[in-house]
């Protein structure tokens, strides 16, 4: 090969590169973080069994769901707990032992299509719903989302469908928040997916609690990555080597944990958790962009 061409070729590579990264950083998004009210007080040792002793104490966690406006289109992700609980009407629809334990204190204020209301939406702008597992506080409200476009693992519909006997045990899998949502427009991935093609969002394979779990990555257009968690990590103890109690496998869990807090350090990136009490306190409900 010529210099010249060698140069070319060289050049042609870094114009590439170039255009991949800077795509990612030119698309302008924002996201608000969103909790669909908040569970507890209850001791932390109930949802983190391995936790030492010394480390047990009471705990109210947020029921996280992010709102992200691209210029494509909003994409929510994860849809809360099913609006039948708000207001103290947990017992009407979960079953009691959940109530008792989990102390939903969702107002009606806090579902998520009030939630978009607030901030200048309505469920009829979402144009992507990517879900992150399907247990109750993380699809509770997908049948309000008919005409969007579903995204979650395949892996997961599957999961939803015929949860293991010790889920259906625990309640986590409450089949009325989408039983009416079978015939939605889905798109049943396997692996991580870009959702709009420029970077800004991308849902990312991080099974383990559930069978087909997904978490999210945002790179917005100042240069910050957000690697989005959910239920893949519940609180800053599950980096710990605590694992969350409630898992389809914990092997598969930590592979997940491990991956994203790979991703996290080599990204300079932020890890957000799914139910983290002082991260919610000092970063939720808020605008980022
Ligand atoms: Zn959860």
């Amino acid at each position: 090969m010529k210099k010249s061409t060698i140069f070319a070729v060289i050049l042609g590579l870094a114009c590439a590169m170039g255009a991949s990264v800077g795509s990612a950083h030119n698309t302008n998004i924002k996201a608000y973080w969103a909790a669909s009210g908040i569970f507890g007080p209850f001791p932390i040792r109930g949802l983190i069994p391995s936790l030492p002793e010394d480390r047990a104490r009471d705990i109210t966690i947020p029921i996280s769901m992010w709102i992200i406006d691209h210029p494509k289109g909003v994409v929510v992700f994860d849809t809360g707990n099913n609006i039948a609980i708000s207001d103290g009407n947990c017992k009407t629809y979960w079953v009691p032992g959940n109530c008792d334990f989990l102390k939903p204190s969702q107002r009606r204020a806090d579902v998520i299509d009030m939630q978009l209301k607030k901030l200048g939406y309505s469920v009829n702008d979402v144009k992507v719903v990517v879900t992150s597992h399907s247990h109750l506080d993380h699809i509770g409200n997908i049948e309000m989302f008919p005409n969007a476009l579903h995204i979650l693992q395949k892996r997961e519909l599957y999961q939803a469908w015929w949860p293991e006997k010790f889920q259906r045990g625990s309640g986590a899998h409450v089949m009325a928040d989408y039983d009416n949502a079978r015939d939605f427009n889905y798109l049943a991935i396997d692996g991580d997916f870009d959702i709009y093609g420029d970077g800004a969002i991308t849902v990312l394979d991080a099974p383990g609690h559930t069978l087909g779990n997904s978490s999210l990555k945002l790179k917005f257009r100042n240069g910050d990555t957000f690697i989005i968690a959910q239920d893949a990590l519940w609180m800053r103890e599950n980096l710990e080597g605590y694992p969350a109690g409630l898992n389809f496998s914990v092997k598969t869990y930590f592979e997940s944990a491990d991956r994203l807090k790979a991703m996290s350090d080599l990204e300079g990136a932020e890890l957000f958790f799914g139910h983290d009490e002082q991260q919610w306190k000092e970063k939720g409900d808020r605008w980022y962009k």
